[in-house]
């Protein structure tokens, strides 16, 4: 069976737009697209008065030997976010059919399903936030079309060690696709599965240049699957989802000297992740920091509330993730540059009350 079988069958049938860009390139006096033949002021040669390449094949090849693929097992898009949106749209009838997912998880799995109208299957991760697969298997029923796994897992961290993703792949074949979002996989200690995706049809990739890449603001977000998968999104993309200086940015990041700088901001990422962890797990009022392959850190406090709003009167922001199961007294914390961090540990150890510092003063008050 192809895993095209388990797309909307509408989806697979339609006609996709055309647009003047994907009908003619070439020429020299380009009047096909309605638009402006004079630069906007100020273009520094990007070109913005054109509209850009629907899948810029400059930016599809620089990524496929990124990720190991090839380029027509890639989809570029506005971030991650956008590829959820899209497989959600194409595998998941209104009112019928459903995703599964394991809360705590990154939250914009089940915000898609809810667009679509699609349901939200959940099983929980276990206590220590790894994965039941036996369970997860058991909860995938004929409505379910995709299974979403976060490794490492946002809000907290963990990984899902690569044979229970092969085990859920083959386990799910011809019965629903398999997703596994590595917005976070270059902070971790283990490879990607896109090697996988040449065995596995079902079973899909995603990657973005928002986290390790440093391009959170130009949107770029990669799906690695099979061909065919790659062909039905490409028919339900926006027609010019990527702006013109969003692609510059990025073929500057992918370039030798980009590639360079990533490098070795991750080797400082992994370095502080490790001295925060010891740092924050030896304070007063740290219940526990789970252990963490991702550039953040989820952090169990006595008084989580309390430690929330004295950063914030600090100006630092951080991630309030109380909401989530499991994680009713925890905050995540991105790493930042080491200044930016010693400022957080700064704040967590100064004195605020009494000259008492605030960690201790949230404990105290707990024992009294
Ligand atoms: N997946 C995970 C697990 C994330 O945490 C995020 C962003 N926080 C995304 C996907 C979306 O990333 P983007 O759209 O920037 O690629």
């Amino acid at each position: 069976m192809s895993v095209l079988e388990l797309a909307r069958a509408e989806i697979r049938a339609m006609q996709p737009y055309s647009s003047a860009r994907m009908e003619a390139s070439g020429g020299q006096i380009w009047l096909n697209a309605n638009e402006s033949s004079w630069l906007p002021e100020g273009d520094t040669g990007v070109g913005c008065n054109r509209y850009p390449q629907p899948q810029p094949a400059a930016l599809i090849d620089a990524l496929a030997t990124l990720y190991a693929v090839q380029p027509n097992q890639l989809l570029v898009g506005r971030g991650s976010d956008e590829a959820i949106d899209l497989l959600v749209r194409a595998f998941c009838r209104a009112g019928e059919d459903a995703i599964l997912i394991q809360p705590p998880t990154f939250g914009m799995y089940s915000v898609s399903a809810h667009i679509q109208n699609a349901a939200v299957v959940e099983v929980a991760l276990k206590s220590d936030f790894t994965l039941d697969v036996d369970a997860l298997l058991a909860a995938v029923t004929p409505a379910v079309k995709l299974v979403f796994l976060c490794t490492p897992n946002n809000p907290t961290g963990q990984i899902v060690p690569r044979a229970d993703i092969e085990r859920m792949a083959q386990a799910l074949s011809g019965r629903a696709v398999l997703i596994v979002d590595e917005a976070y996989i270059e902070f971790a200690d283990t490879d990607s599965a896109a090697d996988l995706i040449g065995r596995y049809e079902n079973l899909c990739v995603l990657r973005t240049l928002s986290k390790a890449w440093a391009l959170a603001g130009a949107r770029i977000g990669s799906l690695l699957a099979s061909a065919e998968v790659i062909a039905l999104l490409r028919k339900i993309i926006a027609p010019y989802p990527l702006p013109s200086p969003c692609v510059a940015a990025a073929l500057s990041a992918l370039s030798p000297a980009g590639q360079q700088s990533a490098r070795e901001h991750l080797a400082t990422i992994r370095a502080q992740r490790a001295v925060m962890k010891s740092a924050l797990s030896n304070l007063a009022g740290v219940r526990e920091v789970l252990p963490s392959q991702a550039n953040f850190l989820a952090v169990r406090f006595d008084d989580p509330g309390a430690v929330y709003k004295q950063l914030m009167m600090e100006g630092i922001v951080v991630r309030d993730v109380r909401r989530y199961p499991n994680l009713g007294d925890a905050l995540r914390i991105t790493i930042g540059t080491p200044q930016e961090n010693a400022r957080v540990l700064a704040v967590l150890t100064s004195p605020v009350m009494d000259g008492r510092t605030f960690a201790d003063a949230s404990v105290a008050e707990k024992r009294a």
